[in-house]
């Protein structure tokens, strides 16, 4: 009996907490098992690996991921121009490790994570991949990824959409997306990259997936993925 009347309160505290946020999708939230955000004007765009942590080196160009992704931010800031207050998470050639990265994101409410990588893996694979796992996040993840697969021109230039608990898809308390804007290891991918031209050719699509995802909403992204209650991220978890 307490047992029911206390399952009873839980499920009425969650459809008024579920009322709340979808009346407030913008801000802070644990779990983010809401619609994504609409009309932010903050977007924190994080620049994968740097200092000691190289991330992936190309062994067609030489180029490293840390290099790429540091320039990239760059170019998607310029390209998302002055509608947007844009947050560099690093803006040189430092260490941050993923924790801290996460903290820097808890000074923000009414704003967006976007987190550069470049991919690397047997040679043969390539095409952009994003990642995403909050709910809140779904609709910038399918907008990024609809953007770059558009931009990239390899056939199987969609890697699609990969639903992963990682400490910059799930620690954060905003909406937050990591994308590899394409694979390092892949020989013909990797020299496209290398190209300035195809750098802001990629960073003007991201540019302007987030801006749609701040006009739109959610619209034209498809049906919400389900909530799923999982704890934060640790180090110990699969690799990142
Ligand atoms: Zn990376």
């Amino acid at each position: 009996m307490v047992r029911g009347m206390m399952l009873r309160a839980i499920f009425a505290v969650s459809v008024l907490s579920g009322l709340l946020v979808s009346c407030a999708p913008s801000g802070r939230d644990y779990w983010g098992h809401r619609p994504g955000p609409r009309g932010f004007r903050t977007v924190i765009l994080d620049a994968g690996h740097g200092g000691k942590d190289d991330g992936a080196t190309s062994s067609t160009t030489g180029q490293r991921e840390k290099d790429l992704t540091l320039d990239m931010v760059k170019r998607i800031r310029a390209e998302l121009g002055g509608g947007f207050r844009t947050v560099l998470m690093r803006s040189d050639d430092t260490f941050i490790d993923l924790d801290d990265r996460v903290r820097r994101t808890h000074r923000y409410g009414d704003a967006v994570v976007v987190s550069v990588h470049f991919n690397s893996s047997a040679s043969h694979i390539r095409g952009p991949e994003t990642y995403y796992w909050r709910v809140d996040s779904h609709g910038l993840a399918v907008r990024l990824q609809r953007a770059m697969a558009a931009t990239s021109p390899a056939e199987e230039g969609n890697r699609g959409l990969v639903r992963r608990r990682l400490r910059l898809t799930r620690n954060p308390e905003i909406p937050c997306v990591l994308i590899e804007c394409g694979y390092i290891s892949n020989p013909s991918e990797a020299r496209l990259i290398a190209d300035a031209g195809y750098r802001q050719a990629l960073a003007k699509s991201i540019a302007s997936a987030i801006r749609e995802q701040s006009a739109r909403g959610d619209a034209g992204t498809g049906p919400l993925p389900e909530p799923i209650n999982s704890p934060p991220s640790r180090p110990t978890d699969a690799r990142e």
